[in-house]
């Protein structure tokens, strides 16, 4: 074993995907002392900079002299409080769904849900680019699982034409692709979804909080309702500021879930704290929605200077703004060079993208000004080789 895990090891080395974890001295926000020197930070998912904001932080201090710190046991046997019920039935409200369920973390509702639907003999569909907590679900259900290729709506209808009639189906996207920040075609997946009888679900880790006039997310931007979407799983981490996930759907959907959903099963449930500050998070997302217009201005602000520059972009108008470079080492050198310049962007590697498709995973937050991307982009200017730049500007 240990000869075996050496030689993994340095081979992961070779590869200069070598992963290495920074350490953080302050709260999440757009400044952060990182290993001991401040940053500007670009890689964080705190869309709407809520994580460390003050009504956030009084709402989990105001809950832990209520409810204590530990969840004390799973929610079947007596770890639901109050509160985590409540935000359930906020989410629901939300969603404009019958029913949500709370799940400590976006990877086990994904594998709880999955799993819990589907079994031998039935059919997945999922994206190649779909996180991999949803590829991990797929795999662990015992369905028999293919992957489509990204957003090919030809694709998919080739594979949903040639499956045997017999087993359930299910179609599994994420709504905003969480390394490359372009938006799935939901209307088009649900009209397609319907015509072969499948169940539809959107994974919107990074579309809640964020998307949609009042934040509700990708089912708020598109207009599907339960029917169109029946599977809705959105993440308490990223644009909310807090912790933990949820399904939201009809009331079979979720009574199944509590009932054979083993993630959600056989785990102790999240602090009631940590739920109470995702409910005062959603308050803000009506009282600040500020915050969703200033992010918006942002994004645009950054295309224009980066169009600008002829930075290699990818096509995305979401907060994930990635810059495609190709080669492993090459990305980390810049990543490196942006560091120097006081600027924080990770380095995207093989196997979170695939071979030649390393990028810098620039994330924007409402928590940035029109300066701070104005520093970012210099610094790219700086850092960037001239070869990665391009010539035509993509429409
Ligand atoms: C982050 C993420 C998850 C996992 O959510 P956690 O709450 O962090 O476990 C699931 N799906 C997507 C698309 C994500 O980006």
């Amino acid at each position: 074993m240990i000869e075996a895990l050496q030689r993994r090891l340095t081979e992961r080395h070779q590869q200069s995907r070598y992963r290495k974890r920074r350490v953080l001295e302050t709260a999440q926000g757009p400044r952060v002392i990182v290993d001991g020197r401040e940053v500007l930070l670009f890689c964080s998912n705190d869309y709407l900079g809520l994580a460390n904001h003050p009504q956030l932080v009084a709402a989990m201090q105001h809950a832990a002299q209520t409810y204590g710190v530990g969840g004390g046991a799973s929610h079947l046997v007596c770890g639901h409080s109050a509160v985590h019920h409540r935000l359930e039935e906020r989410l629901a409200e939300v969603t404009g769904r019958d029913r949500a369920l709370l799940f400590s973390t976006g990877y086990m509702a994904n594998l709880g849900t999955v799993t819990a639907l589907m079994g031998k003999g039935d059919h997945i569909l999922e994206d190649r680019l779909n996180h991999a907590s949803l590829l991990d679900a797929g795999l662990l259900s015992g369905a028999k699982f293919q992957r489509f290729h990204h957003n090919d709506l030809d694709d998919l209808e080739r594979r949903l034409k040639k499956l045997p009639a017999s087993g359930q189906r299910l179609l599994v996207v994420d709504a905003v692709f969480s390394m490359d920040g372009d938006i799935a075609p939901l209307p088009e997946l649900a009209a397609l979804a319907k015509k072969y009888d499948a169940y539809l679900m959107a994974d919107d880790a990074h579309g809640f909080g964020v998307l949609g006039h009042g934040g509700a997310g990708c089912c708020e931007l598109f207009g599907l309702d339960q029917d169109q979407l029946p599977v809705l799983m959105g993440t308490l981490g990223k644009g909310i500021g807090s912790f933990g996930a949820f399904i939201a759907g009809s009331e079979l959907l979720i009574e199944s879930l509590i009932q054979f959903a083993r993630p959600y099963i056989y785990t102790t449930a999240m602090p009631p704290a940590v739920a109470a500050a995702s409910l005062a998070s959603l308050d803000l997302l009506s009282s600040e929605s500020w915050r969703r217009e200033h992010l918006m201005a942002l994004i645009s602000h950054f295309k224009d200077g980066a169009a600008k520059l002829a930075l290699p972009l990818m096509a995305s108008n979401t907060a994930i703004q990635p810059l495609l470079v190709g080669d492993e080492a090459l990305a980390m050198t810049i990543s490196a060079g942006l560091e120097a310049e006081g600027v924080l962007v990770s380095a995207i590697r093989p196997p979170t993208v695939a071979v030649g498709q390393s990028r810098l995973r620039i994330t924007i937050t409402a928590g940035h000004s029109v300066a701070d991307v104005d520093v970012l982009l210099a610094a790219l200017h700086k850092v960037l080789p001239s070869a990665l730049r391009v010539t035509a500007q993509l429409p």
